[in-house]
């Protein structure tokens, strides 16, 4: 059972106003919570937000004994907007299929998946799975195509006017001067029609044509694109006629059996608030503008019969070191990414401590160390029990689940100490087992399994992320002219380090004999501690490892030296010191 984390974070004190309301506005029934995914390209990390600060709230709900639904709404009936940059297995062909649903669009060549939107969210849900998070997810194409919101649809247009009144008090008129810049680059057929039709109705809630306003947008029986405009609708009969501007093509259908359409994003939004009883659903800080989809919504979501949900504003995430990066997805990082160099905990982990108002970055950079240091830091202190309650509670949503913990790395060496290996050895997995094993001779690794999958994670982000220059690459044959130019003070400290470096292999031992060596030749002893020594000490231990990383990698800096010299090995190190 998981460690009591009530009242201690904001995941809890979310948990306690979702519960209340929810027993409130639903007594008995399960919580529900949701988020929207729209999978009309490669799903950015930076939504991942979207669903981890549901799933915590809906994690803390069940691990005090409720029952919890979190909804994922795959906005895969949302039309297909534009041909994302640097997506492997398309080409310029894909334009053609603008406006249609995401579900009606050809995945990328050489995909599984039998289309656009399911290529895309296969990816995420691989992700959420390694994440822990549990879901229910909903295909709007699957929702609107079986006429399960044909009440809803109805509903909404008989009460088109009223829609329209809500929308309009948020809509501006763009200036004449606006829609030329418009038509001066180009754009979404839609959106410009709309801004030219009516001059202020947007794809988002709709467009009024010469029969009046529709919050009902249907995709063309013929092109499948949603080029369409209503042209009559009667209420009582519910026959529709729509003609589309995309192939001339127009038909006149039921309303009351017809599948093919959807409502306009302010409207369904709402509308599936009402439907599915949602409690809790956050969005991004882009919502929180007045006539935002969001705010609007809440205004409509009273027409289903429903109330919006406690929602709130998350924060923008970041991220650092992408830049640098070899991305066949045009650089857009994933879940997937982020999962391929660190693992789910600590992923979890950058979310469950920050408030959803507080932004931070994702570290693809060389920050990934120190973030795993202090995780590393956390994880000692919480088995110690002097970790602080905040802190507690969330490790504890890191580590695990109501469900149970997370599979975990069986022995969680320092990240740093596996980047180092995986780049000093370059794959030779023989040569990191002996290193690691060699790390803590008493207690020594036996198999890679052992540090799995930490050290894959740390391989992939030095084989992915690190640039070349600064991967370390061992001298093959010593530096015969730098070692022959050493004064003696110079001669002196190599020769104290190999005499100590049979007795001192492991990574304690040569820590202790790296940082010994200058105070040695200082006239203290290699026990002296920082207060007990002047602090020219510093000065003389930076020149030694920088003599040290020169003999040994050909620069000025590089891994840990005791991990860089357990990889390089005795015998190597030896010669490329001289001896
Ligand atoms: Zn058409």
């Amino acid at each position: 059972m998981a460690q009591s984390t009530e009242t201690a974070d904001w995941v809890s004190r979310f948990a306690d106003d979702v519960i209340e309301e929810s027993e409130r506005r639903a007594p008995g029934k399960p919580v529900v919570v949701a988020s929207g995914l729209s999978p009309s390209g490669p799903i950015h990390l930076g939504n991942l937000r979207e669903v981890m600060t549901p799933h915590l709230v809906a994690d803390e709900i069940r691990r005090r004994g409720y029952e919890v639904r979190h909804l994922i709404s795959w906005d895969d009936y949302d039309r297909y907007r534009k041909v994302p940059a640097g997506v492997a297995g398309i080409d310029e062909s894909w334009a053609e299929h603008i406006g249609k649903p995401l579900t009606s669009v050809p995945a990328p060549k050489g995909s599984p998946h039998p289309n656009w939107a399911e290529h895309f969210k296969a990816a995420m849900i691989d992700s959420l799975a390694e994440l822990g998070v549990e879901f229910d997810g909903i295909s709007q194409t699957e929702k609107y195509t079986s006429g399960a919101y044909r009440d809803q649809i109805l509903h909404a247009m008989r009460h088109r006017e009223k829609i329209d009144a809500i929308l309009a008090q948020y809509r501006t008129k763009p200036k004449p001067a606006d829609v030329r810049k418009q038509q001066q680059k180009p754009v979404d057929e839609a959106e410009l029609a709309a801004a030219e039709g009516s001059g202020a109705a947007t794809e988002d809630d709709g467009s009024s044509g010469s029969a009046g306003y529709f919050p009902y947008k249907p995709y063309c029986g013929n092109c499948e694109k949603d080029f369409t405009t209503i042209t009559a609708y009667d209420d009582d009969s519910t026959e529709m006629t729509y003609a589309c501007s995309a192939c001339g093509f127009s038909e006149t259908v039921r309303l009351s059996e017809f599948n093919r359409g959807k409502l306009v994003w302010k409207v369904d939004w709402p509308m599936r608030w009402a439907y599915e009883g949602v409690i809790f659903e956050p969005s991004g800080v882009d919502h929180s503008s007045p006539g935002s989809s969001y705010q609007v919504g809440g205004e409509i979501v009273g027409l289903f019969g429903g109330k919006q949900p406690i929602g709130p504003m998350y924060a923008f995430v970041g991220i650092t070191g992408m830049a640098k990066m070899s991305s066949s997805r045009g650089g857009v990082p994933t879940p997937a990414d982020a999962l391929k160099i660190m693992e789910p905990q600590i992923l979890r982990w950058l979310y469950a401590r920050r408030k959803p108002n507080q932004s931070f970055k994702i570290a693809f950079d060389q920050e990934i160390q120190r973030l795993y240091d202090e995780w590393d830091r956390l994880t000692a202190k919480v088995a110690g029990g002097s970790a602080l309650p905040g802190d507690i509670a969330a490790y504890t949503r890191a580590i695990g689940t109501a469900a149970g913990e997370l599979p975990k790395t069986p022995r969680p060496l320092p990240y740093r100490t596996l980047a180092s290996v995986a780049d000093i050895t370059a794959g030779h997995q023989d040569q990191a087992l002996r290193i690691l094993s060699e790390l803590d001779p008493a207690n020594p690794l036996t198999s890679l399994d052992e540090v799995r999958p930490r050290y894959d994670k740390a391989e992939a982000w030095i084989n992915t992320h690190v640039p070349a220059d600064q991967r370390t690459i061992v001298r093959e044959e010593p530096d015969t002219e730098l070692l022959k130019s050493l004064d003696e003070h110079a001669r002196e400290s190599i020769r104290l380090l190999l005499d100590g470096l049979a007795e001192h292999w492991s990574l304690d031992g040569l820590t202790h004999l790296v940082y010994g060596v200058p105070k040695i030749q200082a006239g203290f002893s290699a026990d002296a501690t920082p207060k007990e020594l002047p602090p020219e000490i510093k000065t003389a231990q930076r020149e030694f490892f920088a003599l040290l990383y020169r003999l040994l990698v050909g620069r000025d800096t590089g891994p840990r030296l005791p991990t860089l010299l357990l990889a390089v090995g005795q015998e190597r190190v030896r010669t490329l010191l001289g001896e």
